[in-house]
This record gives C-alpha cells, structure tokens and sequence, in this order.
C-alpha cells in the first residue's frame, strides 16, 4: 500500500526537526534496534487515528547544501509541491512573519496540494495575536502549536490526516510480482528497466485505463506477471533538472512502499554511498525482498578478486542487509541481466517461506541449548514458545518471559540460525516478542 507522503518545510529554527521528532517519538517499534542502519530522522513512518503515512523533514535534507537561506527553503517547498502529498508550512509565532515566510506562502498557494499552515513556539493558546498575524499569508487558518512542548500537536494530527488522499485500495494481485528498481540518480535505473524490457523473452503489456497504471509497467517472463512500479520517473527520463539527488530518495520510498521486491541499484565506479545506505535501509524496514544489483560493472578494471572484494565492501557498508543476493551486471552490455531475473524470483519465495511450528520449536530449543541467552540481572531470558506469525516479510512471534530481557545480539543469533535451516534469501526477517509468564 502506498503511504500518502507528508512533508514539513518552513525556514531554519522554526521547530521543523523539533516537530517531526514529536509526531514520530511515541511510535512503537518491534524491535527495530538495528546496528548498521542508517537512523535516519528525516523520513520517518507515523501514524495517527489509524492512518500511517511518511513524514519528511525537508529541512534536515538540505543541511548539507549550500546556498542563501531563502534559496534553500524554496528547494525544500519545490521538493514538497512535486513529491508530497501534503504539506505542513511550519512559521515561527515568537519571530512573526518574515519576508521569507511570505515567499514561502507564495509558492504554496500555487499548489493544489493541501497545506496547513502551522504556528510554531505558542505556549499561550489564550493570546490569539500571537498568531492571528499568519492569516495574512493566505492559507487558511494558522494552526497554533508548541512542537516542544507537544501542545494542540494531536489536534494539527486530526486536520492532516483529514486532508490526506483516501487509502488507495489494496494492490495485492497475486498472481503479479511488483518489483521497484531504486538507487541514487545516475547509478543506471532507467538503463536496467529499458535492458529488462528489451530483452526478448519479455513480453511488455501497455494495460491502458487507470491513471496508475501510466505510471508503472506490467511484463511477462516465462508466463510469469511482473509489474515494475513508478517507472513513470524512469523509462522517460524527467525533464525537470531539480537537484535530483534528494528528490530520487523520496521517489524511491514511495516505490518501496508499493513492491514486493526491490532492486537496488549501486554503481561499481563509486561504491556504496550514504544516499545508497539510505535507500536499501528504507526497503530492509519496510520488510521488503531485495537484490544490490551492481551496475557498469563493465567500466570496472577487473582481477578475479574484484568481486569479491566489492561484495565485501557491501557487506560493510549494508551491514544490515546482508541477507541481499549481490549480482554484478552492465546495463550497458548487458552482462547477467537474466541473473537479476532469477534472483527476484528467488527473493520474492524466500520472502514467502513458512517454517512449521514444530520444526521452529525444534529449531530454537536447539539454538538455546548451544548457546544459552546470558543472564541479566540475575535474570535469564526464556523462550516458551515460538511461531511463524507471518511472511513478507517473515516474521516470528517468540513468546518469552520478559521482553526486556531480549537483547539485540541475542536475535540476531537466532535469527543466523534460522537462515542456516532455512534460507530466507534476500529476505529481512522480524521478529516480535510477547510476554507470557
Ligand atoms: P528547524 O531548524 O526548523 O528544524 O528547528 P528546530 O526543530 O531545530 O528548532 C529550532 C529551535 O526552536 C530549537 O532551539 C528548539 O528547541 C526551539 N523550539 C522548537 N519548537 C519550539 C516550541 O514549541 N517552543 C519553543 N519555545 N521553542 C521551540
Ligand atoms: P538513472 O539516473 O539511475 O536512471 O541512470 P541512467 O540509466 O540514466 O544512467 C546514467 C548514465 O550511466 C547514462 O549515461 C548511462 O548510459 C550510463 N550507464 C548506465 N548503465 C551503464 C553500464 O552498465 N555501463 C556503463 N558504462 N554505463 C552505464
């Protein structure tokens, strides 16, 4: 299900990163203590009233960018307008109006786009002068807020979510696999996709109709369906040059959140990158297959220990996903293109895998008895009872003792365990703890 994409802008110190960090504090993970992720906190998933969707703080994208301040807020709100699906203008109540905040609603009001126009650092919500001001700007009604303080932040929460696209309907088609190709600009998406759909054992269908079907491609491989989601972006190259290197991470999101599985492209000439990190972290958390498809490989000089060492340097970089299948491929020459293939296949069962609840009680009296979880506190960690609650991502349901006692490391051996058994290929793999005494 795609996830309707919110994002924060407004000039710097108004409370953008302060208020992103109270709409998504009080989630709850299960177990998401990942070493080697890339914790990022500038895309987030919230929730509130029972819809989920992505919050963006478009002023943590621009930290590193130089550029005059108004410069850099007109890129944040460019960003929003193209990629999200509402936006919250955040303005400072303390400062007041500012000939940027003014630019600002300018560009705003060109949008069809909801936008709620959010006043920040109001502690007295009984001095309505402090941000009456803020009608001048032409949205609407300001709301009052006090990021830091999480005041009338819940009532913010009601009037975005009622301003969001309704929930697409499920997408599931079983019988098509959905796959995402994602990756940095340049790494050479749009020549894997043309690659893929050139070869000639793939039969491109054009589904016309549906507004969202312009938007992705259906193919058939060996009476195989396919579906390559957003190539929309890809297969016609955008003819807006926007400083692409950020506004592809949230495309590439919105892409993850609607595959099955995602081919993550990274090019051989440049190595594994931050933005890269970014990008696979996002498809391991979503709970998504992948494949790291390594393209140009053919601009690589080559010894037979290349490969490996790249897949190395992968493993270090993506400590996180090593579970991936790595292939190195020319888009250009198309060099193991029919590999990626085989390996989306691949991933795609893996992620579908179910372990029997005997032989999975089996598997972990085993892996307790050879390495016991240490005690903590005088305390020992015990496992009562285990079951598969899931696929796609897999996902196990250990009833414990007391969850506390569950750390990070202890998982992580289990779950070593699990992949030695069984595989689960290209798969991340989840697990949630109950408590049963
Ligand atoms: P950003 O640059 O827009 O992301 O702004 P930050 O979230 O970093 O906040 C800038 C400053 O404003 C920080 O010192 C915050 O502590 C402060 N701040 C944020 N929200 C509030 C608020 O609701 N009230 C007050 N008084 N200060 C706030
Ligand atoms: P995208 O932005 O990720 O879609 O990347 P493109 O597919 O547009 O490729 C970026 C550039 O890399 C283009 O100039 C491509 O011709 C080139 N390129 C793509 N794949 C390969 C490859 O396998 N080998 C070489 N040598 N160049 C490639």
């Amino acid at each position: 299900m795609p996830k309707p994409v919110v994002a924060i802008v407004g000039r710097p110190n108004v409370g953008k990163s302060t208020l992103f960090n109270r709409i998504v504090g009080g989630r709850v993970a299960i177990v998401e203590d990942q070493p080697g992720v890339t914790r990022d906190r500038l895309y987030q998933t919230a929730e509130w009233a029972g819809r989920t969707f992505t919050l963006v703080d478009t002023g943590g994208l621009d930290l590193a960018e130089a550029g005059d301040i108004p410069g850099r807020v007109r890129r944040q709100v460019a960003l929003a307008i193209d990629e999200a699906d509402a936006v919250l203008f955040l303005v400072d109540g303390r400062t007041g109006l500012t000939p940027t905040d003014q630019e600002v609603a300018a560009l705003l009001r060109r949008t069809r786009k909801p936008v709620l126009l959010v006043v920040n650092k109001i502690e007295n919500f009984q001095r309505a002068g402090e941000w009456t001001e803020f009608y001048r700007l032409g949205l609407g009604e300001p709301i009052p807020v006090s990021a830091a303080q999480g005041m009338n932040t819940g009532d913010l929460l009601d009037r975005l979510v009622a301003v969001l696209p309704p929930a697409a309907e499920d997408e599931e088609e079983p019988d098509t696999l959905r796959i995402a190709v994602i990756g940095r600009p340049n790494v050479g998406k749009s020549s894997l996709v043309n690659a893929l759909l050139g070869e000639e054992r793939v039969i491109v269908s054009e589904i016309p109709g549906t507004t969202r079907d312009a938007i992705d491609t259906y193919f058939t491989l060996n009476g195989r369906r396919y579906l390559l989601v957003d190539t929309a972006g890809i297969r016609r190259k955008s003819r807006i040059d926007l400083p692409t290197e950020k506004y592809s991470v949230i495309r590439s999101f919105k892409a993850v959140d609607r595959c099955q599985v995602a081919l993550v492209v990274l090019d051989a000439v440049e190595g594994v990158t931050d933005q890269d990190k970014r990008i696979a972290g996002y498809a391991h958390e979503q709970g998504k297959a992948s494949v790291l498809v390594v393209n140009k490989w053919d601009l690589v000089e080559k010894d037979d220990r290349t490969a490996a060492r790249f897949t190395e340097a992968i493993r270090r970089e993506l400590a996180f996903m090593t579970y991936a299948p790595v292939v190195f491929i020319s888009a250009l020459t198309g060099r193991r293109l029919p590999r990626v293939m085989e390996l989306v296949n691949l991933v795609a069962e893996q992620q579908c895998l179910r372990v029997n609840t005997a032989d999975l009680n089996a598997l972990i009296r085993e892996a307790v008895m050879h390495n016991p979880p240490p005690a903590n506190k005088n305390r020992r960690l015990k496992i009562l009872y285990a079951t598969q609650g899931g696929v796609k991502p897999p996902t196990f349901v250990l009833f414990v003792n007391d969850p506390e006692l569950v750390h990070f490391s202890y998982l992580r051996y289990l779950e070593n365990q699990l992949r030695e058994a069984y595989g689960f290929e290209g798969t991340p793999i989840r697990f949630i703890l109950r408590r049963r005494e």
